[in-house]
């Protein structure tokens, strides 16, 4: 996982910082001392503790019922809310709702979808994103009836109310974008692009609260230059069996100025993306 942050923190102060270069006597000549300070302020207790507690809620699946205090996607928005809010004043924190109607065999009534949401101003309005999704799906060894037919992987989207902790897939991405929510704005560093820290809802119905927040962007004519989207992260134990802690995957498709690429980064040292 300090891998991956690494690679997120150092896309971000390449891409964002305005700042003078660290002075050639810099203790550590080849790391930007910016960046140091980023990761030495990463908590690893932290994020397994916010881990946990997204896991105790149960489910985080989009069409639970959000009313029950500590348990469902209600509960869960509620205190990642709270949780951001607490980390900083610089941090704009907020839900970014929308009604989405019955569509597909996805979702079966209409539901409140709500993106949360910590912005953290910089001296321009451009925009970078780090994001994760923090809705979860279940699936059921021996689903009832009205489950109909599973979909890839075994996943069923009609049974909201089942468990579903959704630890990896993503409460690990969602932990990580919340904790370098905390980390870049108790820096006190100062940023030329506005950061974006969001958790997504929907993304197991279809990516429904990312496409819904890009609507608004393009209406907006907003400009985002980048998105880091983390998406079940910091596992070194692959599904087939290979142990690998030393790499990290980056992931890119589109548009036309970002070749797709499926690589394993041999360990960034400091920094480097992976050359297609
Ligand atoms: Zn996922």
């Amino acid at each position: 996982m300090r891998r991956l942050l690494f690679v997120i923190v150092c896309a971000a102060l390449a891409s964002v910082c305005r700042t003078p270069e660290p002075p050639a006597s810099s203790p550590v000549p080849d790391l930007d001392p910016r960046i140091t300070t980023l990761l030495g302020s990463i908590s690893e207790e932290r994020l397994e503790a916010m881990l946990q507690k997204l896991v105790s809620f149960e489910t985080r699946h989009l069409a639970s019922d959000p009313s029950p205090a500590g348990q469902g996607i209600g509960a869960a928005r509620e205190w990642m809310l709270q949780e951001l809010t607490s980390f900083s004043p610089k941090l704009q924190v907020s839900f970014d709702t929308y009604r989405i109607p019955p569509q597909g065999g996805r979702i079966l009534r209409d539901v409140e979808l709500r993106n949360v949401m910590a912005v953290l101003p910089g001296r321009s309005p451009r925009r970078i994103y780090v994001s994760g999704h923090y809705d979860s799906l279940a699936r059921l060894v021996n689903p009832p009836a009205s489950a109909g037919p599973p979909g890839p992987a075994g996943m069923h989207w009609n049974v909201p109310d089942s468990p579903a902790p959704g630890a990896d897939d993503d409460g690990s991405g969602t932990v990580l974008t919340m904790e370098l929510a905390r980390v870049f704005a108790e820096s006190g560093l100062e940023f030329d692009a506005t950061l974006v820290f969001i958790c997504w809802a929907g993304e197991e119905q279809g990516l429904i609260g990312s496409a819904a927040h890009a609507q608004n962007l393009v209406a907006a004519k907003a400009t985002v230059e980048a998105l880091f989207n983390n998406d079940i992260v910091g596992n070194s134990h692959g599904g087939n069996g290979v142990v690998d802690a030393e790499s990290v995957r980056v992931y890119a498709v589109g548009p036309e100025d970002s070749t797709p690429q499926l690589p394993l980064c041999r360990p960034c040292q400091p920094f480097a993306m992976c050359a297609p």
